[in-house]
């Protein structure tokens, strides 16, 4: 997606909704960390602004990666969801759960909103397979602001409920 924030709806909801599946922050890191190479792609100067990584199989490899790295730093990010409100105790399931959710949701996001031209290959090494219509970003933008906002919503009513003595 062009704009990256319309992702983070999605993996918001999912994590405060079934926070033992899903790590919020593995969640919501996943969902927006692919467009880290659109964002180099065109600082570089490419042909195409995007590439392998906004693909099903990338997005497996980034998603067990970033697990691994949530994981690791499972106490850190505990402290921090704890910060904003919300308590998380992370497991090595909503690691990578929570991980792959983020990435896969990228992609499947994605899948309606990039043109050919723009180098999207979304099932890259075993189909060429593009499914953009011209109508699609315009409503996947409107749908995500909805989600995002529906998100925002959510996560006020659950800090609210979890931080009243
Ligand atoms: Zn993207």
């Amino acid at each position: 997606m062009p704009l990256t924030p319309f992702h983070l709806g999605y993996p918001l909801i999912a994590g405060l909704v079934a926070r033992s599946w899903f790590s919020i922050p593995a969640a919501m890191m996943g969902s927006v960390i692919l467009d880290l190479e659109p964002l180099f792609r065109i600082l570089s100067g490419m042909e195409t602004s995007h590439g392998q990584f906004h693909s099903f199989a990338l997005a497996a490899v980034v998603g067990l990666v970033l697990g691994i790295i949530v994981w690791l730093l499972r106490k850190r990010l505990d402290s921090a969801t704890k910060l904003f409100g919300v308590k998380q105790k992370t497991t090595a399931k909503s690691a990578f759960t929570g991980a792959l959710f983020g990435t896969f949701s990228h992609v499947t996001l994605d899948i309606l909103m990039h043109s050919p031209e723009s180098g999207f290959r979304a099932f890259w090494p075993f189909s060429d397979a593009t499914f953009f219509e011209q109508w699609a970003p315009f409503w996947m933008h409107a749908v995500s602001a909805v989600v995002l906002l529906v998100a925002v919503a959510l996560y006020v009513i659950v800090v609210a409920r979890e931080n009243k003595q």
